[in-house]
């Protein structure tokens, strides 16, 4: 296995300027650099040797110097559901993580990818927490996967395979379809992975105009775990991404237990941060919930819940907090179940009856191990446990 010291840089982790540095460094004319980037963010191109507007001297020293990417597919799955992809990718040092394509109606087609190779948050109920943290990934790493759906949409799909293939309702088997949307709810918690991942996000929303991917940044969200001095932070970026926080309990007690990280940034202090988020940025932010039966989806927790929420928003009568719901996802490692119908509908109507926005997930690629906490490496080599992915919010909005 190489370190990745000794693994050549990708050119997804150039950044635009470091690439018309690296060419002007090689005297090349200044237009090269917009057409490399046009190959990579436009173009989508799978190897080197595609980019054949480039000189043949030029495409070999970039072949010297660079390697196109650096994912290369362990292993591959579509769930039986005909709408969810996933992969398996092994990184040039081993490590490996995942990331999945969800489609909705047709119409909107999500990449859930990974900031990180497992996780150092311990969440228990998540299949990455469970498997413990390996590495950050590279901006590079980050944006590869992006790049790599998107490529995977554009194709004809005829290696659909199975009820995938069969099902009726797919616009999505001819090919030619654009990414719409990007979630950063794979593997890892992207705020402690901060610089890597905000790199990955500008670059993916670089304008088209510039031969850039230019993903809308309200079509993209940034999922934390709450760290409270990172949510701070990133009100003052000039991206202006959804943000989503895992509340997931709504007293410390509880969600000291299930999101360890609260012993460090206590409920006191990730309200007030993201209530100070709200108030800079005047965005919405959504709050989630893993509705896990007996333990998060009783009333107290849900009155509790009505409260947090409306500390969070910064001006009384607002509605900037959305609840996002989703029935606990099996996993190897935790107990827990979903929350029963009955429960998961008297929990929403204390929501909705205090006239907060909220949504219920669907539940996506479960047979996969696709869904929202699924995600981890598992190619037989690794440690067998699991990791962690997020479906975004079906249109079921109430209140
Ligand atoms: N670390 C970040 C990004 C991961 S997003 C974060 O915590 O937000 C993955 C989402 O799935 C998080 O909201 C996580 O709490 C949730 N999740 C984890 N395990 C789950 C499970 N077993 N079932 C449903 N949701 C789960």
């Amino acid at each position: 296995m190489r370190t990745p010291a000794l693994v050549p840089a990708s050119l997804y982790d150039l950044t635009h300027e470091q690439l018309t540095r690296q060419l002007a460094e090689w005297g090349e004319p200044a237009f090269r650099a917009r057409q490399i980037w046009h190959w990579l963010y436009q173009r989508l191109a799978g190897d080197i040797d595609e980019m054949t507007d480039l000189p043949r001297p030029l495409r070999a020293r970039l072949k010297q110097a660079y390697v196109l990417g650096r994912l290369t597919v362990a292993a591959s799955q579509h769930s039986l559901d005909g709408w969810t992809r996933k992969w398996l990718f092994r990184l040039a040092d081993g490590s490996e993580i995942e990331t999945v394509l969800m489609e909705y109606d047709g119409l909107r087609r999500t990449a859930c990818v990974s900031s990180q190779a497992g996780c150092a948050m311990d969440c228990p109920f998540c299949a990455t927490g469970q498997m413990g943290f390996l590495r950050n990934l590279r901006a590079g790493e980050i944006i590869e996967q992006v790049i790599w759906v998107a490529r995977a949409l554009q194709a004809p799909h005829d290696d659909l395979q199975g009820a995938a293939a069969k099902q009726p309702a797919r616009t999505v088997a001819s090919g030619g379809e654009r990414l719409s949307n990007l979630v950063l709810m794979g593997m890892g918690e992207p705020f402690a992975n901060y610089s890597s991942v905000l790199e990955a996000v500008r670059r993916v929303m670089w304008p088209q105009s510039d031969g850039g991917f230019g993903l809308g940044a309200r079509k993209i969200t940034v999922s934390t775990v709450g760290l409270a001095p990172a949510i701070r932070r990133f009100a003052d970026e000039d991206v202006q991404v959804n943000l989503a926080i895992s509340l997931h309990a709504a007293t410390d007690e509880l969600r000291d237990q299930l999101v360890p990280i609260n012993r460090r940034y206590p409920l006191r202090e990730l309200i007030e941060a993201t209530r100070e988020y709200i108030a800079r940025t005047n965005r919405r932010v959504s709050y989630e919930w893993a509705l896990i039966r007996g333990v998060n989806d009783t009333p107290k927790q849900a009155e509790a819940l009505v409260a947090l929420v409306r500390q969070t928003n910064p001006k009384p009568g607002a509605n900037l907090v959305h609840v996002n719901m989703i029935p606990l996802n099996p996993t190897w490692g935790y107990e827990g179940h979903a929350s029963s119908r009955a429960r998961i509908q008297q929990f929403r109507e204390v929501l909705t009856r205090a006239g907060i926005p909220n949504t219920l997930r669907v539940r996506r690629g479960i047979d996969i191990g696709a869904g929202c906490g699924q995600l981890k490496s598992e190619s037989p080599r690794a440690k067998p446990t699991p990791a962690e992915a997020v479906p975004t919010p079906e249109k079921q909005t109430s209140g």
